[in-house]
């Protein structure tokens, strides 16, 4: 009996080239948001239907969220489902990109593929077309080496820009289509060994701090009333109370605390004989699940009350707010498959952790779903000259196969 890695792997072989051609299709169609001045994701979408076809898979079943700005009118959400036995593998990866940024900065033209000692460049390699294209891949693999478990793979709009046209209007609108005990793999971030597995995510709070004073000439401080100095205050005496309230611990992550960080700061102060009436700072925070963000505001607020002097007043407000979504449980099913695949395959102990930024993932554990965010990356994301390590398109690939072939 041939072990279910040796199986794997040997359908992959020599399967490199024909994966990278298919990246290469899916790249050379631009898919921006109106957001960024962009078409919309519709005709990649279509060229994906045509891959789809050609490999003998499924065809897709397409919720296109309306958008008048968009090509056609629409932004297109693809589903493919292949039958079988729960729970289903659910694979979830996202069509739009990221603009190029600055074009002197690229050696090729963004949306022109071109393969390079194992890389494959374009804007949308890794980000996120290398995890939609293995997902493909492993559809089939799974298909022609006779998986029993279902397996669906979801192609979402507009995550670039927060989800509004794809995963969330998806959830709110089909919430049907997503089985309560999936397991759910978006593999739309990672690190280079593929060893990180990402099973929670902080909140993202950031507020704004302004203290109005009185402007006046800094000879003459007695007449005015000077805001920056009180936001000094006011910064000092915040950035400890926070740390000091919520001291909260999570191992999961690093660092294992929520965090509290004056970012950016700015006074109504162009010269250095003026003192200023007005200032104000950001604070970017991280925020353990289980740590609201209206807390954190009041606990802000608390800080702040005290220090104003006569004349001067004072503003804590949001200005973005994702909350922290709950935790998939580190031995949650999904997670102990991943593991399984990454040992059997690579020899390797995947480490679960959590991460300080947010994915959308977070949208799929808000509903109460099991996700891990997962996949073998040089982090090229966003990035002038982004490319996609084909060797990692194949492994990761496979590491997807392996968990839909596991009884
Ligand atoms: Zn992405």
């Amino acid at each position: 009996m041939i072990v279910l890695s040796e199986r794997i792997k040997r359908w992959y072989e020599g399967k490199g080239e024909e994966m990278a051609r298919t990246l290469a299709r899916l790249i050379s169609v631009p898919a921006l948001s109106p957001d960024y001045g962009g078409d919309g994701e519709l005709e990649k979408a279509e060229v994906l239907t045509g891959i789809l076809e050609d490999m003998g898979l499924p065809r897709p079943r397409r919720y296109d969220a309306p958008d008048g700005r968009a090509k056609g009118g629409v932004r297109p959400n693809l589903v493919v489902e292949l039958p079988g036995s729960d729970p289903a593998l659910a694979i979830l990866t996202h069509l739009d990109v990221v603009p190029p940024g600055d074009l002197s900065a690229w050696e090729t033209d963004p949306f022109k593929p071109v393969i390079r000692e194992g890389r494959l460049f374009g804007r949308g390699s890794e980000d996120n077309g290398q995890g939609l294209v293995a997902s493909l891949f492993a559809a089939k693999a799974a298909a022609e080496l006779g998986a029993d478990r279902r397996i669906i793979l979801y192609f979402v709009s507009d995550e670039e820009r927060g989800s509004g046209y794809g995963l969330r209007f998806l959830l709110k609108e089909h919430p049907e289509i997503f089985p309560g005990d999936a397991h759910y793999l978006v593999p739309d971030a990672g690190n280079r060994r593929g060893d990180l597995v990402e099973v929670a995510e902080k909140g993202v709070l950031w507020f704004r701090v302004r203290v109005r004073g009185r402007q006046v000439h800094a000879s003459v401080p007695h007449k005015g009333v000077n805001a920056l100095r009180i936001l000094a205050r006011v910064l000092d005496s915040v950035d400890r109370e926070l740390h000091s309230r919520f001291p909260e611990r999570d191992e999961l992550f690093r660092p294992p605390t929520s965090t509290f960080e004056p970012t950016v700061s700015s006074s109504s102060s162009d010269a250095p004989n003026i003192v200023p009436g007005e200032a104000e700072a950001i604070f970017d925070c991280r925020l353990l699940p289980g740590l609201g963000g209206e807390e954190v505001l009041e606990a802000a607020r608390e800080a702040a009350r005290g220090l104003l002097p006569e004349g001067a007043s004072l503003e804590v407000e949001e200005v973005n707010y994702i909350p922290a979504a709950p935790k998939t449980p580190p031995d949650s099913p999904v997670v102990v498959s991943l593991l399984r695949a990454l040992r059997e395959l690579r020899g390797i102990e995947g480490r679960v952790a959590g991460i300080g930024g947010s994915t959308f993932a977070s949208f799929l554990r808000a509903e109460g779903m099991h996700a891990v965010v997962w996949s073998t990356i040089d982090e090229m994301a966003h990035q002038p000259n982004e490319y996609c390590v084909i060797e990692n398109l194949v492994a990761d690939s496979m590491v997807m196969a392996h968990m839909a072939m596991q009884s």
